[in-house]
């Protein structure tokens, strides 16, 4: 069996599942070894050459349902052949689709104006699923087929595994340099007021709601522990595109003000690759040189500025520039579960079918998809239902919450309800 099949049983079973359960499933259409396993998952063509990179395997709706949960490959039904269990469903070809990107491989010309894959064009929103982890209900069928027949499996109980509060720094500053004064001239604002927040304490500039969002983190962090609970900074060090302003330096006392703050919180740094890197990959490694070179510590994970992790494929220079993990895998316009899944997965290089180390953390939630017109636009009611249903799928699949607040996004003086509903999240989040 190639590996990334393997990877792909192994990770619907779950890791607590004792490897004797991962060798009893197949996946196979030859019926001579049907009986080497309790289970075959038969597959459904997918992966024939004829078939695989080509527009004519992408799912047509609506889907099939198996137990309720769409299905993107094969049948559902299923025959007992001797002792097997053979399952028509294809588990693992669904599973593929949706935690490679597959879809977005396939239609390149689907693009939105920042060369990004529109979430609302996806399969799992236009099937109805999005906010389904589907990966995981897949799993949770395998098991349940297992146990049907006679093999002693235990469900583990309920719970967010891990947390993950991420702030990507697109601006830590508001007004800091001569440069911003200026830009407060030319926009006609008050030289006074933009001098005063110059000069001033850096508590003082409306951007840096650092002190108070890490305050508010801390509360999270001292309920659920270290283990279960991490913060991330994402910083920009580069980009020279219209997107990646405001440029800020990464020398100066406000931002070694700011890097001192996230050491003492133990928020660890990871690079928010530019909007440039986004369409040039290959600007990644000097862009965490770069970084690295200011904070003067190794940096491992990713996050892309407007979340223009534009092609599967450029997962590889993430690696290339020694990043391990990325944390860019939600859709900014739709927030909900990107690759099917809320637990962090694997690549697997859709292009090359080859099984990598890197790993993608899904993101559940970022502020501005709930908030702005253009994207869901949500009224805070409609917004806080949505995140704990989202709250709510993870913890019943022990899969991890990613949530993206911008710094910008907690200032006091913004009009909308983003600032209350992190509160709000975080409160829920303490009891579970
Ligand atoms: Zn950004």
């Amino acid at each position: 069996m190639k590996d990334f099949i393997q990877y792909i049983i192994r990770f619907l079973l779950g890791d607590d599942i004792p490897g004797e359960y991962i060798t009893a499933i197949g996946y196979t259409a030859d019926p001579r070894l049907y009986n080497k396993y309790s289970i075959v998952i038969h597959p459904s063509g997918f992966f024939d050459s004829h078939l695989y990179g080509k527009p004519s395997s992408i799912p047509t709706l609506p889907l099939k349902l198996i137990d309720d949960i769409p299905l993107l490959f094969g049948e559902a039904k299923e025959e007992m052949i001797g002792d097997t269990l053979v399952l028509r469903a294809d588990l693992v070809a669904s599973t593929y689709f949706l935690i490679t990107r597959y879809e977005e491989m396939i239609r390149r010309d689907m693009r939105d104006e920042h060369g990004r894959f529109p979430g609302k064009q996806s399969l799992p929103y236009k099937a109805g699923f999005l906010h389904r982890p589907v990966v995981e209900e897949y799993g949770l069928y395998l098991r349940n087929k297992l146990r049907q027949l006679g093999l002693q499996l235990h469900e583990e109980k309920p719970g967010i595994r891990q947390i993950y509060l991420t702030h990507d720094v697109d601006a830590p500053f508001y007004c800091r340099s001569w440069r911003n004064v200026i830009r407060e001239i030319k926009n006609g604002e008050n030289i006074i007021t933009a001098l005063k927040i110059k000069n001033g304490n850096l508590e003082s500039d409306p951007f840096y709601t650092f002190p108070k969002l890490f305050a508010e983190n801390e509360k999270l962090v001292t309920a659920l522990g270290k283990d279960r609970c991490k913060v991330i900074c994402f910083f920009k060090a580069g980009g020279n595109s219209v997107q990646d302003k405001p440029v800020y330096k990464l020398i100066g006392k406000d931002i070694k003000n700011l890097f001192a703050l996230c050491d003492q919180f133990q928020v660890e740094i990871g690079l928010h690759s530019s909007y440039q890197a986004g369409n040039n990959p290959e600007l990644i490694v000097k862009e965490k040189k770069k970084l690295e070179s200011a904070i003067k510590k190794e940096i491992k994970l990713n996050r892309h500025h407007f979340l223009s992790f534009r092609e599967p494929e450029h997962t590889a220079f993430l690696q290339k520039a020694g990043i391990f993990e990325d944390f860019t895998l939600g859709y900014a316009d739709v927030a909900g579960f990107r690759l099917g899944t809320c637990r962090s997965v694997r690549w697997i290089n859709p292009a090359t079918r080859k099984l990598t180390s890197f790993l993608l953390h899904p993101l559940t939630i970022m502020e501005c998809s709930l908030s702005e017109k253009k994207y869901m636009g949500l009224s805070y009611e409609e917004a806080l239902a949505y995140c704990l249903g989202l709250i709510n799928q993870t913890a019943t699949h022990k899969g991890d919450l990613v949530l993206l607040w911008h710094n910008t996004a907690f200032a006091e003086h913004k009009a909308d309800y983003l600032n209350k509903l992190y509160t709000d999240l975080i409160k829920k989040l303490m009891n579970e």
